[in-house]
């Protein structure tokens, strides 16, 4: 069983619905069981116009390996009605019905064609580390969150 932590984001189709039935869904992977779910939080697009997004962070233990996982969180991504991996390239930023990422995996580093582990980008996102700090402290630290306090956010529930 390897331990992982993955991000949710959504800001069309009632965002806040489509976060909170992904973090079931995660929780419903072959092999895999949820083990901590935050809260939802709101935040304006990075680098990007259009709605606000909702974003959460889950706790998962899995049996699967990175890439079986990161298939079927693309899965659950495509049956929220999001363009195909092979579509998305120039569809960077747009609004998304369901975005899922794979933030850590164990203490596993990959870097690929398709995975890129730790996410590259998690440490500079408030709306990833405010999430992930609620339901694992222990991994996000006071200065890294300070780092960040510009940027708009806020808690749903
Ligand atoms: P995005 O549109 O930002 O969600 O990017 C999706 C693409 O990022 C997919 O084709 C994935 O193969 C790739 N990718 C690389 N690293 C990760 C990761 N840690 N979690 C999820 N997708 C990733």
């Amino acid at each position: 069983m390897v331990t992982a932590y993955l991000a949710l984001g959504s800001n069309l189709d009632n965002p806040a619905q489509q976060v909170q039935a992904a973090r079931l869904a995660l929780g419903g992977i072959l092999q895999t069981r949820l083990i901590a779910a935050s809260s939802l939080y709101k935040s304006k697009p990075v680098d990007a116009s259009g709605d606000d997004y909702v974003n959460a962070v889950v706790k998962i233990e899995t049996k699967l390996n990175a890439y079986a996982l990161l298939a079927e969180m693309q899965q659950l991504e495509r049956q929220a009605g999001r363009a195909l991996p092979a579509d998305r390239v120039h569809l960077h930023n747009a609004p998304r019905t369901l975005d899922l990422d794979i933030l850590l995996y164990g203490d596993a580093r990959i870097e690929s064609a398709t995975l890129t582990v730790p996410h590259p980008r998690m440490w500079s996102r408030a709306f990833v580390l405010l999430p992930l700090h609620e339901i694992a402290p222990e991994l996000v630290s006071a200065e890294q969150l300070a780092v960040l306090s510009a940027q708009v956010i806020s808690r749903l529930n």
